[in-house]
């Protein structure tokens, strides 16, 4: 008989509901031998069976649940669960492909809690954030690979995530070969390079990739500032499919602007200007040389690691919007972003308020948009729900 993970009373009615996280701080007693990574059998306390899941004795999160119907999680699962994910991509949400680049699995909203991978064209990168799904790699590397017919799979670990569940470290590549240069995708009919070594993340913001198309329909014409703008999505975007005047582009890794330059040349738009600095420092230039624009996007990277870092997120975005706004035109359009998925959308709205009453500018929300829908969001679990992308109308 598997192990039995036994929990206090009145624990278990999110885990019924299909959350898949069983916290430490639920957990009674565990019976039988769970070692790192076992399969166990999550039983309320009044011995009720709840799902499979698999354990982890190094993590606050327990337990993660993979299955409800009672059947084991043996190879043919997995290879069930994985398929669903990719018919998702492909059959439902039709992503093109050659070149595609898409999020093939998402974790928790694929029902593969701990495990998420990007496909950049021929090739996969793959992150493991839970100890048990990275303790069975190799199972799952293989039929990655053979589902996708992958040329070549690198591991990539965020090393915070690594620390709380106890990962060791292992990044590099791990299946078949990877091209010495970066890999070249296509995105709404641009032509990205991504570097899938050394990159951010796992090389390039796939989650924005319908929020960029939808900017680019307010920026015809107008001077386009993109802040935080990495490989340069944003701004080439309003470039190519939405006839901006004028782009710059503005981030603190010298690395992603040197991409985003080649991403310029690559997509003949040599018109657009990227500079590798501060986005408070290049913020507090512009407007003492009184540089102003018709469109700002702002997307910064994730303020809120944790519940308790929300108040202090709050403050940054507070502070890098209210200078995002100082040079804005009138009847400007800003576009501000927030990863954090502690920072629930009326917070966040909270934050375009207060935005409004310092700058003593009216601010209108025209239009709430979220991740694209290859980072879909579970019902079950509204903390795969992070990504915010309001578009605002400041008078
Ligand atoms: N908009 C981008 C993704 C932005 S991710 C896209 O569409 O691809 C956040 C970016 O902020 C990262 O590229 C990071 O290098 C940059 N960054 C973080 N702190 C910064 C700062 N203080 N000034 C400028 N850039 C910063």
């Amino acid at each position: 008989m598997i192990p039995r993970v036994i929990l206090k009373p009145r624990r278990a009615r999110p885990l019924f509901a299909r959350h898949p996280w069983v916290f430490v701080t639920s957990i009674e007693r565990v019976d039988g031998d769970a070692e790192a990574g076992a399969e166990v059998e999550v039983v309320s306390h009044e011995g009720r069976t709840i799902a499979r899941g698999l354990f982890n004795p190094f993590s606050a999160i327990r337990v993660r649940l993979y299955r409800w119907d009672g059947g084991p999680l043996d190879e043919a699962f997995w290879h069930d669960r994985l398929a669903a994910a990719l018919r998702l991509r492909t059959a439902v949400l039709k992503l093109p492909a050659p070149r595609a680049a898409y999020r093939l699995v998402f974790s928790e909203s694929d029902q593969l809690s701990g495990l998420t991978v990007d496909r950049y064209d021929r090739w996969l990168v793959v992150q493991f954030t839970s100890l048990a799904l990275h303790s069975r790699r190799e199972l799952l590397l293989a039929q990655l690979a053979e589902l996708t017919g992958a040329e070549g799979i690198m591991l990539r670990t965020e090393r915070g995530i690594a620390e709380q569940e106890g990962l060791e470290l292992d990044d590099g590549l791990v299946a078949g070969s990877l091209p010495d240069e970066p890999v070249e995708i296509v995105e709404n009919d641009l032509t990205f390079l991504v570097d899938l070594r050394t990159g951010q993340k796992t090389g390039f913001y796939l989650d924005q990739r319908d929020n960029r198309k939808a900017v680019a329909a307010y920026t015809p014409g107008k001077r386009v500032l993109d802040l935080f703008c990495y490989t340069g999505g944003f701004g080439l975007s309003a470039l190519r499919l939405g006839g901006a005047a004028s782009v710059l582009g503005i981030d603190a890794s010298a690395h992603a602007v040197e991409l985003a330059r080649r991403n310029a040349v690559a997509n003949r738009l040599g018109t657009a200007r990227f500079e590798a600095a501060d986005v408070f420092e290049s913020l507090a230039k512009l407007r003492a040389s009184s540089q102003t624009f018709g469109v700002v996007v702002c997307d910064p990277p994730k303020f809120a690691r944790h519940p308790k870092a929300v108040e202090d997120a709050l403050k940054g975005y507070l502070r890098v919007n209210r200078a995002a706004v100082d040079v804005l035109e009138p009847d400007g359009i800003l576009v501000t972003c927030s990863c954090s998925s502690h920072v629930d959308p009326g917070l966040f709205a909270d934050v375009m308020g207060q935005v409004a009453e310092l700058s003593g500018r009216p601010i209108q929300i025209l239009e709430q948009r979220g991740q694209a829908p290859d980072h879909p969001v579970a019902a079950s679990c509204l903390e795969t729900e992070y990504l915010k992308c309001f578009v605002c109308r400041v008078s």
